[in-house]
């Protein structure tokens, strides 16, 4: 179908443009992790509930009294140590009596092993019902907090876990065994009120998790809202986001009554240390010759092009290919397994040139990614620059200090406009510096 509204080219539908989903990102970004995000560029700010109480951090796992089975647990995870956010999360969620809890820093900081681990030590493994709920806004996203569980869980043999996820069956009015319940939250709210499988009179700890992608979706916040109201009025409350923006904090404020907050703060990402530039062009083919160009450049380290379709990205990467390049494809069409191993391959210097679209904006740390080129620039619904896009996708390329770089290729006059609203947006210090175009370089 040909879509000739809105800033869809004639030759573009809405399907071939990959928008980010926060979902599968977010799923995306724990299938690569490996290890915890660590940056010393962050600080934690805490408000208490109540400020007069004394506030403590851990430096060590000892401190905090586990359980021994416990303990071996997390050291068997092959964690030394608390994160960041767990030095001082941690003591506040296992604190007598326990404290609620909104916490927010970016992924990768150890938000589900510190919530993973208050469930386990809270959970009483010789009662047969159900003591903790989590909910996650995906099936996906519930499976894979329920792993860490379990592998953090393992010498806790009598702990079990359900998923309250589609598919799953339970018998109306045969109450669940299983101590930890994580679920979806459409799911999770039949069967505590229709199945009546779950009492949630008898919930001592709520966790939302990933609340920010949870409010994103229809639906999600009214169900979550409704399972809270019916929990103890002493049930421990939790709410964990990657981002805090006015609509989070308006939810936090209803779910978590008299909440602890923790946030990690990163300093503001700049783009000092990245070097942009622009070449001029006339049409794709135009900018192709220019990407040739460049192509020796590209690969002294690694490179990843940014394309606005998944048709451009597809074209571009055969191309690239026929030419003998070993190039990657990442776009919106693969699974987010696919996408893992995409990404996986490309980490480990498979290929030194990654093309794709959209999809690879935010949330992927490759480290030695030292190029960036916005084949098409990053525009928005309306048409106009999308400094967010242009910010998340070239500022991967000046990580941990070192120099990136940033070519944006520029087609025609809508592009002239486009770029002189990033240049506007980020101003002086980001001066575009323009590269020769394809015809004087040939
Ligand atoms: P978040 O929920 O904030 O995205 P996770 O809890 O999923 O973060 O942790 C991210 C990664 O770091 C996971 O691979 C996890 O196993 C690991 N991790 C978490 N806490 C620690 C720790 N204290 N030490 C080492 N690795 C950790």
């Amino acid at each position: 179908t040909l879509v000739s509204t809105g800033n869809v080219e004639p030759d573009e539908t809405w399907d071939d443009i990959d928008q980010v989903d926060p979902a599968e990102a977010s799923l995306l970004n724990k299938l690569l992790r490996r290890t915890v995000v660590e940056n010393d560029r962050v600080h934690v700010e805490v408000i208490q509930s109540d400020p007069t109480s004394p506030l403590f951090s851990v430096k060590t796992f000892e401190e905090l009294r586990l359980k021994t089975e416990l303990l071996k647990g997390v050291y068997s995870m092959g964690f030394n140590r608390p994160s960041k956010i767990q030095e001082t999360a941690l003591p506040l969620l296992l604190a007598h009596p326990p404290g609620n809890l909104v916490a927010q820093s970016q992924s990768g900081t150890g938000k589900t092993a510190a919530f993973s681990l208050a469930m386990l030590s809270i959970v009483d493994p010789s009662n047969k019902w159900t003591q903790c709920l989590c909910i996650a806004p995906t099936y996906e996203l519930a499976l894979q907090i329920g792993q860490v569980i379990e592998h953090m869980g393992q010498f806790c043999p009598d702990v079990k876990v359900a998923y309250a996820i589609r598919g799953n069956r339970v018998e109306r009015g045969v109450k669940l065994q299983e101590q930890i319940v994580i679920g979806t939250p459409g799911t999770l709210l039949d069967w505590c009120t229709k199945y009546k499988v779950i009492d949630l009179k008898k919930i001592s700890m709520f966790v939302l998790d990933e609340a920010d992608v949870m409010i994103d979706t229809q639906g999600f916040r009214d169900q979550s809202i409704r399972i809270q109201r019916a929990l103890r009025k002493d049930c421990q409350m939790l709410l964990f986001s990657a981002t805090f923006e006015d609509s989070l904090w308006d939810f936090a404020e209803r779910v978590i009554p008299d909440a602890n907050v923790i946030r990690l703060k990163r300093e503001e990402q700049t783009l000092d240390n990245i070097k942009q530039f622009h070449v001029l062009c006339n049409n794709k083919e135009e900018k192709l010759e220019a990407l040739y160009n460049l192509y020796g450049t590209l690969t002294i380290a690694q490179a990843i092009i940014f394309c606005r379709t998944r048709a451009t990205a597809s074209w571009l990467s055969a191309i690239l290919k026929q030419e003998g390049h070993q190039v990657a494809l990442l776009s919106g069409d693969l699974t987010v397994e696919q996408r893992a191993a995409v990404i996986e391959r490309f980490r480990n210097g498979k290929e030194k040139v990654l093309v794709t679209t959209n999809v690879c904006s935010r949330g992927i740390d490759v480290e030695q990614v030292s190029i960036v080129v916005n084949f098409d620039l990053p525009v928005d619904m309306e048409g106009n620059a999308d400094h967010d896009t242009y910010l998340h996708r070239i500022g991967r390329s000046g990580r941990f200090g070192k120099r990136g770089f940033a070519v944006n290729m520029v087609e025609g006059d809508r592009d002239t406009r486009i770029l002189h609203q990033i240049q506007e947006h980020f101003h002086v210090p980001y001066k575009l510096q323009s590269l020769p175009g394809p015809s004087t370089c040939r």
